[in-house]
């Protein structure tokens, strides 16, 4: 193992296995490797306790391997936090280890290094936070990409439509995921944004998802 991967550490937030339960891979069995740190704040962010860095184990690649090899599992999900501001840490990791690597971001940072090993990247854009230029970087050197917007109403529905269609996002699959507040609350929000796609977007590659592990466990940490 070289110097750079042997001194390089990033900080780790948590490792479990669980099933994706968001985007077009919800349902599939994965090993999650949630990164601390986040380059955003979104006011509604489920995973806040993944901002600081300070609570995180530092690991290195070694580290990291040696945890998630025991789950037997051959997806691998990059998560946060952010985890592109790890890029040469992902990219040391995917070099060396050979899984189907997944990548979850904001699309507000290139992963310049990592970006072409990931077998599925999925960009989830925040509408005050697009940066036009990196996510069109993404686009240009990985083609097996879906968009995932997470929505309150049918009004944030049409304004991520019309950002698709100003970037050529309409060409990757769409994913409209439902703002999880309360459990009583979602199925009416998922009722009346599922509506909308049907009368408004239906001849899109768009798809209303759910976030499945919020559905069978809660809102708990780990799964
Ligand atoms: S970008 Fe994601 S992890 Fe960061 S604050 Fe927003 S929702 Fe949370």
């Amino acid at each position: 193992m070289n110097r750079i991967i042997k001194d390089m550490r990033a900080p780790v937030c948590e490792i479990f296995y669980s099933i994706q339960g968001e985007g077009i891979y919800a349902g599939s069995p994965c090993i999650f490797v949630r990164f601390s740190g986040c380059n955003l704040r979104c006011e509604w962010c489920d995973t806040k306790y993944a901002w600081d860095t300070e609570k995180a184990h530092l690991m290195d690649v070694k580290d990291v391997y040696a945890e998630v090899k025991k789950f037997g599992c051959k997806r691998l999900v990059f998560t946060g936090g952010e985890p592109t501001l790890y890029d040469e840490f992902m990219f040391q990791f995917m070099k060396n280890h050979h899984f189907l690597h997944f990548l979850e971001t904001n699309g507000t940072i290139f992963p310049e290094k990592s970006i072409s090993f990931f077998h599925h990247v999925a960009v989830s854009p925040k509408m005050e936070h697009i940066k036009e230029d990196v996510i069109k970087k993404i686009i240009e050197k990985n083609h097996n990409i879906e968009f995932k917007f997470v929505v309150k109403n049918e009004k944030e529905i049409d304004k991520f439509m019309e950002l698709a269609e100003n970037l050529s996002l309409i060409n990757f699959p769409l994913v409209f995921q439902p703002l999880f507040e309360d459990k009583d609350n979602y199925i009416k929000r998922t009722k009346k944004i599922t509506e909308h796609i049907l009368k408004m977007w239906a001849n899109f590659d768009v798809r209303v998802l759910i976030q499945q592990q919020k559905i069978i466990w809660g809102e708990k940490r780990g799964v």
